[in-house]
């Protein structure tokens, strides 16, 4: 393509379009809707849906679709054509306005966590009016939310809609109270950086561990790793770079900001990082990243992995959450900004954030859970399972003199010294964060990025619990604000909620090194939570806080929490089924018989003398065949024990302590087999072909 820029956004009916196209008033109705001050009425529901049809069949589009996010994290759609036979039998292209704003997909092949009793299994979506449509391969995509006959959410998109309002009124509220009054709702900025692997098609479709599970269950490190990290912003291959190109075009055609791409620390990793958005508009637009990721990778010959944990002993992938909350004018709360009132305005964001970090940090580390990401969280990689939050030097030793010193207040202070702790942030730069890439929550600079996130997941249910703890601790700051008349009171008053916050919560606040043992030890000192696994996380949705957190702000119901979590568990043991049985599989039709091969082509060779590397050679590998069959009967065994537990959560925990473990042990044999082996007998693609292969 000559102008790769000029098809920017070809494929969304965005805001301009919609200006476009629409006659006036039906286009300011649409815009009140938006804005959530009005419902659309039928009449406007149908000229909006006359001209996306236009718009949507001048490119060549056949079909329309609801698009939504089911429980289990990814995308659903289901095609409907616009084609219809008229009262004449004649062709008709139709999309009213009522097939625009709800659909009735087939709600009982998604899983709804006993939502949905079997009589009455309809489920309904509904048109997210926030999210534009677009369009891809042929197909009208109207992004929708998905709610049961009763009304409960069957999906992760409403109970995000519904938080980002909750925080919108909360700290619209506490900007008010600074004096603010411009301010009529809030939003959130988020930016999702994508991390993930290239490996040759080729390779892909050799390992039934790879196309089944997204990972591989077995494989030695490559004789060359990542210790040169000279992967890292290196040069990138021709082949990956045409894949790359490619997606930028598809990206850029749904008007999405594909900003930066380069090679991550581990050899055949990449990252992707789209400009951010508005919070609702970031998700759906990282579900399309990733679909087109994979569709494109096909295309060139090339598998993308986005599993956590594609290969063990090499960095996993993680999918980096930048988090902050604007104004509708524009104005971010967590920018430091040059004046001290605003100083002061931004310490309360940053005092309620350490809040809510703090008083929810199992509640944030389930939001980023997934079987996959097992292997990363509080596997010694990046990030650990221990939550806690770097804010950057600068920022602490603001803080820490802030709460040091009780008379300190922005107006007292404002000419007296250098250390100007609070009006000296006017002078920080915008980067001035010195990095720490072990912390699970950083302060960069104008926005938290949060790292736990695995690569894999939808970034949906992390900002909606992000939304929630942030709304109701600012709901409780504007609480103790509220009714103080004076404005310099009410920053006063701030400054002392600050501290008092900073005292409560100090202990979440860490800046060493997050991988260290020192530092499980020292968290467990300061009373840090550190729950090992996704399955024991999930848990957590039952506690009475965490129910009260989001059904007071009118978020999740009980009943829909309880949903979500039975769904969670029921997709643990789900996905550890598969992985139980693809590496039962591989070890009965590849790696016994090759090893039993490989022995008897040892017993055949005859020298004239003893040879002692084939005697060697032969004791190993009938020591290999007996341990590595001996490892599958005990897999099955206690695979068997768990799957009595008829409880998911009860099954759940079986896995990972008992079965995982031995999954594990097995796999040691299988390793050593490969390191022993001739490439004739293990005829697997190794880890260094994969890693190094494009
Ligand atoms: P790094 O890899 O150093 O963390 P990147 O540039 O790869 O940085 O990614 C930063 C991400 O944060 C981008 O998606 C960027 O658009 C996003 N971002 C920048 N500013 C904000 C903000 N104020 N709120 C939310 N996201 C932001
Ligand atoms: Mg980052």
């Amino acid at each position: 393509m000559d102008k790769p820029f000029e098809s920017f956004g070809s494929m969304v009916f965005g805001e301009k379009e919609m200006a476009d196209r629409l006659p006036r008033p039906i286009y300011q109705s649409w815009k009140k809707t938006v804005a959530n001050e009005s419902t659309l009425d039928r009449s406007t529901a149908d000229a909006i849906a006359h001209a996306m049809k236009l718009w949507a069949m001048e490119r060549g589009a056949t079909h329309f679709t609801h698009w939504f996010q089911p429980m289990t994290g990814g995308t659903a759609e289901k095609h409907d054509s616009f084609l219809e036979p008229n009262a004449e039998g004649e062709p008709l292209a139709r999309f009213s306005g009522k097939m625009l704003i709800k659909g009735e997909p087939d709600a009982s092949s998604f899983p709804s966590g006993g939502l949905r009793a079997t009589f009455e299994a309809r489920g309904y979506t509904y048109w997210d009016v926030t999210s534009p449509v677009f369009i891809r391969d042929n197909v009208l995509c109207v992004p929708t939310v998905f709610v049961s006959y009763n009304g409960e959410a069957l999906d992760r998109k409403e109970p995000l809609l519904k938080s980002i309002a909750a925080l919108s009124k909360a700290a619209t509220r506490v900007v008010n109270l600074f004096g603010d009054k411009e301010v009529k709702s809030c939003n959130i900025s988020v930016g999702l950086e994508q991390e993930y692997f290239l490996i040759d098609r080729k390779y892909y479709n050799e390992r039934l561990d790879l196309k089944l599970c997204g990972r591989t269950l077995f494989g030695t490190p490559a004789t060359k790793g990542q210790e040169l990290d000279d992967h890292y912003f290196g040069s990138i291959p021709s082949r990956v770079s045409s894949f790359m190109k490619e997606v930028n075009e598809e990206l850029w055609k749904l008007g999405i900001y594909a900003k930066t791409e380069h090679n991550e620390v581990a050899p055949g990793q990449f990252e992707l990082a789209p400009v951010f958005s508005e919070g609702n508009v970031a998700v759906d637009q990282n579900q399309l990243t990733m679909d087109i990721l994979k569709k494109t990778a096909r295309k060139h010959g090339l598998a993308c992995l986005l599993h956590e944990k594609p290969f063990a002993g090499i960095n996993g992938s993680g999918k980096h959450n930048n988090y902050s909350i604007v104004t509708d004018n524009g104005q971010n709360l967590f920018s430091p900004g040059d004046k001290p009132a605003e100083n002061i305005r931004f310490l309360t964001f940053i005092c309620a954030f350490i809040k809510a970090v703090d008083t929810y940090p199992v509640l944030l580390r389930m939001s980023a859970s997934s079987t996959g990401n097992d292997h990363r969280l509080g596997a010694n990689e990046a990030p650990p399972a221990i939550i806690s939050i770097y804010l950057g030097s600068y920022i602490e030793s603001i803080l820490y003199n802030l709460y040091q010193n009780k008379e300190n207040t922005v107006g007292k202070v404002e000419n007296k010294n250098d250390f100007n702790p609070v009006s000296g942030l006017s002078y920080i730069p915008h980067d001035n964060t010195d990095r720490n890439r072990t912390s699970p929550v950083a302060f960069t600079g104008n926005k938290f990025e949060f790292r736990m996130l695995g690569s894999s997941m939808s970034a949906s249910f992390s900002n909606t619990v992000l939304n929630a703890i942030m709304a109701e601790a600012l709901n409780e700051i504007a609480d103790q604000l509220e009714g103080i008349k004076y404005l310099q009171d009410v920053r006063e008053k701030a400054l002392d909620i600050c501290r008092n916050l900073i005292h409560e919560h100090k202990r979440i606040l860490f800046s060493g090194d997050g991988y260290s043992s020192e530092w499980v030890k020292e968290a467990n000192r300061r009373g840090l939570p550190n729950v090992k696994s996704y399955i024991e996380s999930t848990q957590i949705l039952s506690d009475p806080s965490v129910v009260n957190l989001f059904t007071s702000l009118d978020i999740y119901t009980a009943t829909e929490l309880n949903a979500n979590r039975k769904i969670m568990e029921d997709l643990y043991v789900k996905t550890m089924d598969i992985e139980i049985r693809t590496l039962r599989e591989m070890v009965r039709k590849d790696i016994l018989p090759a090893m039993v091969q490989e022995y008897r082509s040892y017993e055949e060779a005859s020298f004239k003398k003893q040879v002692r590397f084939i005697q060697k050679r032969k004791e190993q590998l009938a020591e290999l065949v007996d341990q590595t069959y001996e490892g599958l009967e005990k897999l099955d065994e206690l695979w068997k024990e768990a799957n009595k537990e008829k409880d998911d959560f009860q099954c759940g925990k079986k896995y990972y302590y008992s079965v995982s473990p031995q999954m594990e042990l097995l796999r040691s044999y299988i390793d050593r087999y490969e390191e022993i082996s001739s490439r004739h007998y293990y005829a697997l693609p190794l880890y260094e072909d994969m890693l190094f292969g494009l």
